[in-house]
């Protein structure tokens, strides 16, 4: 195998010298998943990414317990461990269509643990050719795609699968919060009846959430959409069926079909007013917290 050269990795391992407590523990209790990167949490055991990734999508699966060594963790927390390890591989294919994995755990600092007394598991993609666009010689970090962006995708994909649930929906659906940088402003959808909604719709067999999300955001309202942060999940029951959808937020440009639904089923509207416009509450919290999260100024949340 050809060797992952990640000089970037050496600010990490400087970090948690310098740090004091244990970020694997700390993370989790932050109350704080989006902003910390973490992807899923079971009952022993949590998903997050890795902050400074070998490859696109590496994250790591740890146990919620403090421990350095395998042999102290209980069967059923090495169980769930490598369970999410599993589902992590399923949904990075499925996301970043990667063509294999490293997976590992680097136990004692002898063997290049990073941070040797709380255990992880690397779950690293990889792709055919990957080692050659590597930095070797440059000190400089090259990951064709932003954290954040890798992680809503990523995030959305858990947050629709029936991993770990059993009260999965059997039809999941994927939506979109819409800002356009460029007009400064947020599209939203007015439907037949007249509400005011985020786009959204079912996904396809075997599609990504983020994609099917974006092929939403096309299809209903004339937009070119690319993925740029985490929106969120919205349950309720439409029909007498439960729903499950998973809001992704895109940045979108008007596309040759969009003055086709501009005024009709599509508007677009100063953040403020796109978020105190949406029909349901939750959609309404829901936008604004995504929107804050990279930096629009929303007012406050009718
Ligand atoms: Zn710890």
């Amino acid at each position: 195998m050809e060797r992952l050269w990640a000089p970037w990795r050496l600010r990490y391992v400087e970090g948690a010298v310098r740090h004091r407590g244990c970020i694997f523990c700390e993370k989790p209790a932050a109350g704080d998943d989006v902003g910390e990167l973490i992807l899923l949490r079971g009952q022993r055991a949590y998903v997050i990414m890795n902050l400074f990734p070998y490859n696109t999508g590496h994250v790591m699966a740890v146990p919620f317990a403090h421990v350095a060594d395998l042999a102290e963790l209980e069967r059923e927390t090495i169980s769930e461990l490598f369970e999410l390890a599993t589902w992590s591989t399923v949904a990075a294919r499925r996301v970043l269509r990667c063509d294999g994995f490293n997976i590992g755990l680097n136990l004692g600092d002898v063997a290049g643990a990073g941070i040797s007394d709380h255990l992880h598991v690397h779950i690293v993609p990889r792709w055919q050719g990957d080692a050659n666009f590597m930095p070797i010689l440059a000190n400089t970090m090259v990951i064709p795609e932003l954290i954040p962006v890798t992680y809503a995708k990523l995030r959305a994909e858990f947050e629709v699968s029936s991993f770990g649930r059993k009260d999965a929906p059997s039809v999941p659906q994927a939506g979109a919060v819409v800002w356009l940088p460029d007009e400064g402003k947020v599209a939203v959808r007015r439907t037949r009846d007249g509400a005011i909604v985020l786009p959204k719709g079912h996904i396809e067999p075997g599609e990504a959430a983020y994609r099917a999300a974006l092929r939403e955001v096309a299809e209903e309202m004339g937009l070119r959409g690319e993925v740029i942060g985490w929106g969120g999940v919205l349950e309720f029951v439409a029909g007498g069926t439960p729903r499950r959808v998973v809001y992704l937020l895109v940045q979108a440009q008007p596309g040759p079909d969009f003055t086709q639904h501009l005024g009709h089923d599509t508007l677009l509207l100063e953040p403020s007013e796109a978020i105190a416009a949406l029909t349901h509450e939750d959609a309404r919290r829901l936008a604004a917290d995504a929107l804050r999260r990279i930096g629009v100024p929303v007012g406050s949340v009718p």
